[in-house]
């Protein structure tokens, strides 16, 4: 037969260009990246093998006999070679480099070795083929070849499907791909068996591995040209798998107001800021192990801590910081915020590290640190304590089983409770009670409070329902909505249709929101309230005296209520000047026509400054604490019957 091998030399350029590029990837030492070059290697030599052989076997009277024979052997050792370093990548990927892993290679590699043996045998059992001067022969066992390459194939697609629970679903997909592949070869192999096809589906296969789970831009960042966050959480673990007692430190350096230089000089020249930091750290920190962390952040990564290694690359980095760094022509400083976490400390993962050097960059963000924070136990207990809250928010939100808490809100006109404030609480959880004043943070700062708080309009309507049913009257019951909240494209329209779905008097409701969500997004809460107002939805400003108040955005606001914060009225008690000018003040909104509430009223003497104050009604442990809501109607039945 006359074999056609243009597309096998074809696909070894292509091979040669796919190892070039694959040289630069992931740099971890892992079994994974071994055994990917490994394949890369035993393919490009197979195919060369194949091809040398074939142009030899054309020529076999012009060449010397060995030769043929020694290059034919060497093709017949490598093809099914193929198949078994597929196999040991494919088990490199599924177990990582756990010791498992080792164990199977070694029983992996048995029909390998066996074969090889059966190959050596060839010149003396010509099972394979024979080389004389009649040409080229196969032999009666050749099968074989294919047959051990089939068996590896066989293999892999077993692995991965008998582990398809531990393998991310995307590298899942990749790796059922190839046994596609195969049948596809084999079919247009049996169609035209003249053209060799075996080095092109190889090719293939090494492509698609290449692009999807070992391709450079995977693992590097394109911009610096240096390894991403991927690498170094790759690193992390690998390391810490390899030696769990060593000491590891990583630090995070994490440019401030970076924004403002891409404002300033364009995206262009912002880049080659961050290349040039990016530069400076490789050569003041270990070099090998400097990573892009995110936009903005670098992350050096130290493995052997020599001599105070740490201590002084940070000194230096601090002070080039302090520098000024130019790129055409464009001079500016770069002050950074650092974070630092070090393994010695805790007994944590690679993920932990990388969490807790996250969460020392947000503290170092608050300026309470100072620019350097190290996250030592202490926060990594916050951290840990933080994981757990956010945990059980997204488990209550999920169930929706928050509970909702009352506190009566008194007239001051009619001597009767007409309003609530709904307050959430979670008073049982695997760590015990959780305040809102910590929680409430959390979901704020994760953006769960947004589907939290539809959860709670929805729990005060039914709440309303249930007091209308019974004939307990309620003027309105307060929902808090935090900042974040007016971030909902269609906020209105979700508040809304909570409202129409259980048929719950728009009125009934009221929005309170504080001063900094005036201050973030006027206009969002501006047109949010015109809305609301329109639907007969009321709004109501909270904690009035704890930010910085714009006083127009104030006015012009169409809500109903003002309410005086718990500081205020502390203030007054304690003090005449300021009992004066918050006197003023409530003249002020009610000249405006609105309706002021003073909330934080604990005792007597202040319930009668802030009535003396003019205001219309207060809220506060005086008249009682928030309560769940049957204790709350049993309150609202009491003070309808004058208790
Ligand atoms: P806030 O909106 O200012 O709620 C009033 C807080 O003052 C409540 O604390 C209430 O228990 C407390 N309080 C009421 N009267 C007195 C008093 O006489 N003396 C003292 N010392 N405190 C009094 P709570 O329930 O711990 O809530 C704290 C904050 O958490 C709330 O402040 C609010 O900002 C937030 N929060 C609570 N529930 C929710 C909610 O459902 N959604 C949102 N977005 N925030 C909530
Ligand atoms: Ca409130
Ligand atoms: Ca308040």
């Amino acid at each position: 037969m006359n074999w056609n091998i243009a597309p096998e030399c074809v696909s070894l350029v292509i091979l040669g260009i796919i190892w070039t590029y694959a040289r630069k990837g992931s740099q971890l030492p892992t079994v994974r990246n071994k055994m990917f070059h490994a394949c890369l290697a035993i393919t490009f030599s197979a195919m060369l093998s194949n091809i040398a052989s074939t142009f030899l076997i054309y020529h076999y009277l012009s060449v010397p006999l060995w030769l043929t024979w020694t290059v034919t052997t060497v093709y017949f050792i490598l093809t099914p070679l193929m198949g078994a370093a597929y196999f040991h990548y494919v088990l490199s990927v599924v177990y990582g480099d756990e010791e498992k892993l080792i164990r199977i290679i070694k029983y992996g590699i048995i029909p390998a070795v066996l074969y090889l043996l059966f190959v050596l045998l060839n010149p003396f059992t010509h099972n394979l083929f024979v080389l004389d001067r009649e040409g080229y022969q196969r032999g009666g066992m050749i099968a074989v070849t294919y047959i051990i390459f089939y068996i590896y194939c066989i293999l892999s697609i077993i692995t991965t499907i008998a582990n398809r629970r531990i393998i991310d679903w995307r590298v899942y997909r990749i790796l059922q791909a190839f046994p596609v592949l195969a049948l596809a070869v084999i079919i247009v192999q049996h169609l035209f068996p003249e053209i060799i096809l075996s080095g092109s589906a190889a090719t293939c296969a090494m492509l698609i591995i290449y692009l999807h789970l070992q391709n450079r831009q995977i693992y590097m960042d394109y911009l610096t040209g240096i390894p991403n966050r991927r690498e170094l959480q790759g690193m992390l673990d690998l390391m810490i798998k390899r030696s769990p007692d060593a000491e590891y430190t990583l630090v995070v350096i994490s440019l401030r107001d970076f924004r403002q230089i891409n404002n300033t000089c364009g995206q262009q020249r912002g880049d080659e800021f961050l290349r040039a930091v990016g530069c400076y750290l490789h050569s003041v920190g270990p070099s090998e192990n400097v990573y892009r962390f995110s936009g903005d952040e670098f992350a050096l990564l130290f493995t052997k801590e020599e001599d105070n290694e740490v201590d002084l690359c940070i000194r230096s980095i601090l002070q080039r910081m302090e520098q000024p760094w130019q790129i055409d022509g464009y001079w500016f400083i770069l002050p950074v915020y650092m974070g630092i976490v070090r393994r010695s400390d805790i007994e944590d993962t690679g993920e932990d590290m990388i969490s807790g050097v996250e969460y020392a960059i947000a503290q170092a963000k608050t300026g309470q640190y100072g620019v350097v924070c190290y996250c030592d136990r202490n926060m990594m207990e916050k951290l840990e304590r933080r994981r757990q809250i956010i945990s059980i928010l997204r488990e209550k939100l999920k169930e929706q089983s928050f509970e909702m808490y009352y506190q009566p809100i008194y007239s001051v006109e009619t001597g009767t409770f007409e309003h609530a404030e709904s307050l959430m609480r979670i008073n049982e959880s695997p760590i015990g009670p959780i305040y809102p004043s910590e929680f409430i943070p959390i979901a704020e700062e994760t953006g769960m409070i947004i589907d939290i708080t539809f959860v709670i309009v929805d729990k005060v309507c039914k709440y309303i329902n249930r007091l209308r049913e019974q004939g307990i009257h309620i003027g309105s019951v307060h929902v808090n909505f935090s900042a974040v909240q007016f971030t909902q494209p269609d906020l209105a329209k979700r508040v809304l249709a909570i409202i129409e779905s259980n048929h719950t008097p728009m009125d009934t409701l009221k929005i309170e929101f504080t001063e900094s969500t005036l201050a973030k997004n006027s206009k969002v809460v501006v047109d949010f309230a015109e809305e609301m107002a329109r639907h007969g939805i009321k709004m109501g400003l909270d904690d009035f005296g704890t930010g910085y108040s714009n006083f127009a955005t104030v006015i012009a606001i169409p809500f109903g209520t003002m309410k005086l914060d718990r500081s205020l009225v502390e203030a007054s008690s304690a003090n005449e000047t300021s009992a004066l000018a918050v006197k003023d003040i409530v003249r002020v909104f009610k000249d405006l026509g609105m309706k002021v509430i003073a909330e934080g009223v604990e005792t007597e003497e202040q319930r009668q400054m802030v009535v003396d104050f003019g205001v219309d009604q207060i809220q506060g442990f005086y008249y009682s604490k928030p309560l769940n809501g049957t204790d709350m109607e049993e309150f609202m039945k009491k003070n309808e019957a004058g208790v």
